[in-house]
């Protein structure tokens, strides 16, 4: 009886992360700024104080702006190690459209501080160094010419790219409320890009990476046999 209603609630669960994943992708009103920020009575207030260039609203957005402009440059540069040390063809396909879309996504950021009269600027990100640090000492961990590779730079890809798709989607929110439309149409295109590539790399890693790497897993028990 009991089991049957865990099941019930982790299948609406599921289903409701779903449907909430294409809400954010059809830039539903969950995701933007009026709501987010002010959708309840104790934070619902008047941003107009602090949406000006004095504001602390819109200086921790602009602080946000220059974070992501490191990360993605940062990024730039591990792509290339990360399409190196991959096995399979699609799995580095993956890495190298990734790195073509990364380089619009600095230009396209470019566009993002130019429509608020801002020039662009890095500022480090300690967060998306540690990612991509755990990403590169995978390389390390793991043998070259295997599925278990794959299938860990696979998720450590995914801890890029969903810490992107956080970042960006704060961004969106932050750039609505401010009342910067330019700015949150041109975040929101990347936030689109970075939700499509977790996908696409989750279609790899079920396709056919992690089936591999399990075999390769039951090869190695034989062996020890
Ligand atoms: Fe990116
Ligand atoms: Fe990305």
């Amino acid at each position: 009886m009991e089991s049957d209603k865990t099941k019930a609630a982790g299948t609406s669960t599921a289903e409701a992360a779903k449907t909430a994943v294409k809400k954010s992708t059809a830039r539903s009103p969950i995701t933007t700024g009026q709501n987010v920020m002010t959708d309840n009575s104790s934070v619902n207030r008047d941003y107009s104080q602090e949406a000006t260039k004095e504001g602390a609203l819109y200086k921790f957005f602009l602080d946000g702006l220059k974070d992501m402009y490191f990360a993605e440059k940062h990024i730039l540069e591990v792509l290339p190690k990360m399409k190196e040390a991959a096995t399979t063809g699609d799995l580095q396909d993956a890495f190298e459209d990734h790195h073509l879309v990364t380089q619009k996504q600095v230009s396209r950021l470019e566009k993002v501080f130019k429509s608020i009269g801002e020039s662009p600027e890095a500022k480090k990100c300690d967060a998306i160094i540690g990612i991509v640090k755990a990403g590169e000492n995978i390389i390390k961990e793991t043998e070259e010419g295997t599925m278990t590779r794959d299938t860990a730079l696979i998720i450590a890809a995914q801890k890029v790219e969903h810490y992107e798709i956080a970042s960006y989607r704060g961004l969106v929110a932050l750039a609505e409320t401010l009342q910067q439309d330019r700015a949150a149409d041109l975040l929101h295109q990347t936030l689109e890009e970075e939700e499509e590539t977790d996908l696409d790399l989750t279609d790899i890693a079920e396709s056919s990476i992690n089936f591999h790497a399990a075999e390769e897993d039951d090869e190695n028990d034989n062996d020890t046999d």
